[in-house]
């Protein structure tokens, strides 16, 4: 792609694709000189010669799952050996040292999620306040049943509580088990009706 075609448009998007590569990549605390870990999480062992003067090529590191987490198997100069986990490496590479008392966390909970924007250190109290938030956000997202009838007020089920929080449409669910009473299929314009009965 050639600056001068661009419209702006494509500018935009030509930028947009920039920042989504974009990659800055930075020594593993402890490890310079051998390792460099990337923004998005990913690590490189750096080219080095061995005592009998062989040379090993970079090459990027496998990572394993421990957990949920990536971890990565580390060498240092003196042949010890180390299972660490990345998201712990990129906050100590990008961010600083572990302040004390604090953990790693991530802001989705999702613990293979090691971009960098998504890592950071925090109390452990912090911490459960993610879980908390990211839990209840995934039964609020869901704000319409599968046949498109809102879950709020009278539309919704009244086991709502018994459910833990899971909420259900009240008129696809009597639906479903009038249809299945009177063995018949489930009928959509049925539920929508009912829907309608119920918040009119
Ligand atoms: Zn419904």
């Amino acid at each position: 792609m050639g600056l001068r075609t661009m419209g702006s448009q494509s500018m935009t998007d030509a930028n947009a694709e920039l920042v989504a590569t974009f990659e800055e990549w930075r020594p593993v605390l402890g490890y310079e000189g051998r390792y460099m870990i990337s923004s998005s999480g990913k690590v490189m062992a750096l080219e080095r010669r061995d005592k009998a003067g062989k040379r090993w090529p970079a090459k990027e590191v496998a990572q394993f799952d421990s957990l949920g987490y990536r971890g990565v198997h580390l060498s240092d100069a003196h042949g010890k050996h180390r299972n660490v986990r990345v998201h712990v490496l990129l906050l100590e590479a990008f961010v600083g040292p572990r302040p004390p008392g604090f953990v790693a966390c991530h802001w989705d909970d999702n613990r293979s999620n090691n971009d960098l924007a998504n890592l950071r250190w925090d109390t452990p109290r912090a911490n459960r306040l993610d879980a908390t938030r990211n839990g209840r956000n995934k039964q609020t997202a869901i704000t319409h049943c599968p046949q498109g009838h809102p879950l709020e007020g009278k539309n919704l089920e009244a086991s709502v509580l018994r459910n833990k929080g899971h909420r259900r449409c009240r008129a696809c669910g009597h639906e479903t088990r009038t249809a299945w009473r009177q063995g018949r299929q489930f009928d959509k314009s049925r539920a929508d009706a009912r829907y309608r009965w119920y918040t009119s």
